[in-house]
């Protein structure tokens, strides 16, 4: 490709941008390729639009007793964030019970129901004051975690990746518009598997907010439409096996359920 068909393509997708159209196709960009690779999107409660992913980031620790229970003092730590590939999203729809597989290479496969914001802007060094603006809606999704790998990798301090970002580690439910949900500053939060609680917190103990989130994140990377955040797990995280099937609930949305295959 030459500087100018790249110029054209930047052009076309940011034209689109501005004038609403949420789904640039690659065949309007009129770039072409050897084969396809599948976009990620995370269909939108009430119509037919799709929320279509560019990345996504997890906080760690973020509720105090969960911080605890990972081993660190939560009065003193700064938020931290890692990623999972794009990817890694499973989107799970209501009212049903969706397959998750069992993942390679791990023997303590974990859980983490988790609040999710999606972007609909972004920028650097967001203010708190302003950073909620950026909010197109929200989801529930799960951390899925390989719990021995990340852990094994920490000790050895090396990336974590193996423990986070894998295939399909990344359940979602449907995103809300913020029109039909409002923001969440409290509301319980609970995972069962089984039938049996597990988790059972509430999203006013987060230590920092979703809006504290933006922020920080936005010091470190220039977040754009399209990003999303996991602003991590209250505490109780726990092992599944094959057979178990996992029900998440956050107040205002609609539960997800998952058994693992
Ligand atoms: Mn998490």
């Amino acid at each position: 490709m030459d500087r100018r068909s790249l110029f054209g393509t930047t052009a076309t997708l940011g034209l689109g941008a501005l004038a609403g159209c949420a789904l640039p196709s690659v065949a309007q960009s009129g770039v072409k390729t050897p084969f396809n690779v599948a976009p990620t999107y995370i269909p939108i409660v009430g119509g037919e639009l799709m929320f279509p992913v560019r990345r996504i980031y997890c906080i760690g620790r973020n509720y105090a007793a969960h911080a605890r229970e990972m081993g660190s003092d939560p009065t003193r730590e700064p938020p931290f964030f890692f990623q999972k590939p794009t990817d890694a999203i499973q989107y799970v729809a209501p009212g049903q019970v969706s397959d998750h597989p069992y993942p390679a290479l791990t023997q303590n496969y974990h859980y983490e129901v988790e609040l999710v914001a999606a972007l609909q802007s972004g920028g650097r060094n967001i203010a708190m004051a302003s950073a909620l603006e950026h909010v197109y809606g929200y989801s529930l999704g799960l951390d899925m975690t390989r719990r021995d790998l990340q852990r094994a990798l920490g000790d050895q301090k090396k990336p974590w990746e193996i423990g986070k970002s894998f295939d399909h580690s990344a359940p979602i439910g449907p995103l809300h518009r913020l029109a039909q949900t409002g923001h969440f500053t409290q509301g319980a939060i609970w995972l069962k598997v089984n039938g049996v609680m597990k988790q059972n917190a509430n999203l006013n103990q987060m230590l920092w907010s979703v809006a504290e989130q933006i922020s920080k994140l936005s010091e470190a990377f220039e977040l754009m439409a399209g990003d999303i955040i996991y602003s991590g797990t209250p505490e109780n995280v726990g092992p599944v096996v094959r057979g178990d099937v996992i029900d998440c609930h956050i107040d205002g949305l609609p539960n997800l359920s998952v058994k693992i295959v």
